[in-house]
């Protein structure tokens, strides 16, 4: 009895991991798409015609992204549902103080050990016998509690936009038992022109162009396919022009507290209370910034419980930026601490929408405003449960 029964469980497990399988490859399929820095303003000011075409076949918001708005943190919070203090990616810099270590945006591959908690909706969607691919996505290429998507690929900033497009046809052309269901895919060009040459600028104008055209071929690509696809497009972030120079908030702190400063917001991690309120003090003097003790930072920002977002948080005021040296005025752009990005989203083979899906408040063509953890959350509702939604 005994050897048999061993011999029958792994038999029946088999058969009900098959099953559950089997049960997974009957659903639609989601294409989620991030274009980085891709203002809310952009598809009228560029008359990106692609997007336009989604957002009126499909519903659509103008995103208001979990603070601070910057690349990481946002991307985690869409895919996790949960407010950058809760997942741990609290800035695309910061320090640990318990693991006395800084984090380094530029390894994605090597972040997975940095989630505190969430699940990444391709871990999700693994865990649940459901295939998952990323044609990039921050931290996606990594290990997150032992799981990795079935089909990934290490961060190539250089991969050409086409071929990312090409992959995620490729992968929806596999046999229905290889095909994944939950695919992500990414876009740099139009945030890489809007820091170097401005969101209002020709380079950015042609950005937007092309991604839009990248997502006119996916969409072409994904129709000719007639399977039922979700395709949600969202970005993460906004874009300022940085006309007021920098802020230097180095000399504002002793050599004993450990100044991370970039873009809109800077951490201060003090080794003790004292400090703390000497640094406070020091940097209340600054009108170009605001600064607040932790616990005290504006309760929208949902941005007072980690460590990890320093004993104290300051933003710039107004069109400037962040440094710890003084390098004087420049040009270029950066991201507002609380820039809005934008979303659409549309069922592609059925030309109707699936997102949000909220009943009659989300009719085609309305829109309203989402904060960024929200983007997913109707297949959240497929996946499981969790989030801070
Ligand atoms: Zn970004």
């Amino acid at each position: 009895m005994k050897s048999t029964r061993r011999f029958l469980f792994p038999i029946v497990a088999a058969a009900l991991l098959a099953l559950a399988a089997r049960a997974q490859t009957e659903k639609p399929y989601v294409v989620l798409v991030s274009i980085d820095g891709f203002r809310f303003d952009y598809p009228q000011r560029y008359k990106t015609k692609n997007l336009l075409a989604i957002g009126e076949a499909g519903v659509g918001a103008e995103m208001i992204p979990s603070f601070p708005s910057v690349t990481f943190p946002n991307h985690i919070s869409i895919a996790t549902g949960m407010y950058p203090e809760h997942h741990g990616m609290v800035g695309n810099s910061f320090f640990d103080p318990a693991k006395n270590a800084s984090y380094d945006m530029r390894n994605s591959a090597k972040l997975g050990s940095w989630y505190e908690r969430g699940t990444p909706l391709w871990v999700l969607a693994e865990r649940q016998h459901m295939l998952a691919a990323c044609m990039f996505w921050p931290t996606c290429d990594g290990e997150i509690g032992g799981v990795r998507p079935t089909y990934w690929k290490l961060y190539d900033g250089s991969f050409a936009d086409e071929k990312r497009v090409e992959q995620v046809i490729q992968w929806l052309k596999l046999p229905p038992e290889k095909r994944p269901h939950f695919i992500t895919l990414y876009f740099s060009d139009v945030d890489s022109s809007g820091h170097r040459n401005g969101p209002e600028s020709l380079e950015t104008a042609q950005a937007a162009e092309l991604v839009d055209s990248m997502i006119g071929k996916l969409r072409k690509g994904i129709d000719e396919l007639h399977l039922r696809v979700d395709l949600i497009v969202v970005s993460d972030h906004g874009m300022q022009d940085v006309t007021e120079g920098e802020v230097d908030v180095g000399r504002y702190a002793d050599a004993s507290v450990r100044v991370v400063a970039g873009g809109p917001v800077a951490y201060f991690y003090c080794k003790d209370a004292e400090a703390i309120e000497k640094t406070y003090e020091k940097l209340s003097k600054n009108s170009k910034l605001e600064v607040y003790r932790r616990a005290e930072t504006p309760a929208s920002w949902h941005f007072n419980e980690n460590p990890r977002e320093g004993d104290l948080v300051a933003i710039v005021k107004g069109a400037a930026i962040f440094t710890t040296q003084e390098l004087g005025p420049r040009g270029g752009a950066a991201h507002a601490a609380e820039g809005r990005a934008w979303i659409r989203s549309a069922e592609v083979s059925h030309h109707a929408f699936d997102f949000l899906r909220g009943g009659a408040e989300h009719k085609a063509g309305q829109d309203r405003a989402v904060r960024e953890r929200e983007c997913v959350s109707v297949h959240r509702q497929d996946l499981g449960p969790g989030g801070d939604g």
